[in-house]
């Protein structure tokens, strides 16, 4: 029944999704958004899977597999870690990833991260990791750091893909537009490295106060949406000559 709803939508909106090689000439960064375990870990908290999920370790498999890669050619990572402070709500979602919680902290698979001399960990207190990049003294530690990289072109990857990843993509790409993130040029969603988070509506129906968030339909609709925003959506990522797209 799910399937089939979601076979419908994508027939109903059908997504181009594009073999993207990665020029080595240029410079290109990878931004991970929020690979934490209040997101991704079974049991971990109240937004974290009950069990396993296909989606989700599909999408932490594929991340860590190119961060890998990307720490290899010691090419520049970025990566947003949700961190809530224990006292200011973010509605509609019970608390979630709270500051000093291993729930706000990468998973097992992506932890080495940490010690990594080209990866910058940021923590964020809302979903837009544009915006939660904002510091007190009103720099921007996302856009100091595509221009201090001269980043060209830029993959994200996790989750949720209509939700984080899908305002943190949509907020880029309308700085890109207005000039305040040059040399930035292309962002790519990569559409394995996504996931979402799974609340059908028998569940949602049972649960007070639950959204219903079916996870193929909300996955296509996240990348959609990105698309709209000139997001390209790629179906693989892999590394190339110069005169390859993009
Ligand atoms: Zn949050």
């Amino acid at each position: 029944m799910v399937s089939q709803t979601a076979d419908l939508l994508k027939n109903e909106l059908p997504l181009e999704l594009e073999a993207v090689v990665l020029p080595e000439d240029g410079v290109t960064g990878l931004v991970l958004v929020d690979i934490i375990n209040g997101f991704c870990t079974v049991g971990a908290g109240n937004l974290a899977p009950r069990e396993p999920n296909r989606q989700i370790s599909g999408m932490i498999n594929e991340s860590a597999t190119l961060a890998r890669v990307f720490c290899e050619k010691n090419w520049p990572v970025l990566a947003f870690l949700d961190s809530h402070h224990p006292n200011k709500p973010e509605e509609p979602y019970p608390p979630h990833c709270i500051s000093g919680t291993d729930e706000s902290n990468l998973v097992p698979a992506l932890q080495w991260l940490e010690k990594e001399t080209n990866v910058t960990i940021r923590r964020k207190d809302c979903f837009d990791g544009f915006l939660g990049s904002i510091q007190d003294d009103g720099s921007n530690v996302f856009v100091d750091w595509v221009k201090h990289n001269q980043i060209k072109t830029m993959v994200v990857v996790g989750i949720c893909t209509d939700i984080c990843v899908l305002d943190f993509v949509s907020s880029t790409l309308s700085a890109r537009n207005l000039g305040f993130l040059s040399p930035l040029e292309k962002v790519v969603v990569y559409s394995r490295g996504c996931a979402t988070f799974d609340v059908p509506l028998h569940v949602a129906r049972n649960t007070k106060g639950a959204l219903v968030h079916p996870q193929e339909l909300m996955h296509h609709v996240g990348l959609y949406m990105a698309k709209e925003r000139g997001a390209i959506i790629a179906s693989e990522v892999s590394f190339g000559a110069q005169n390859q797209q993009p």
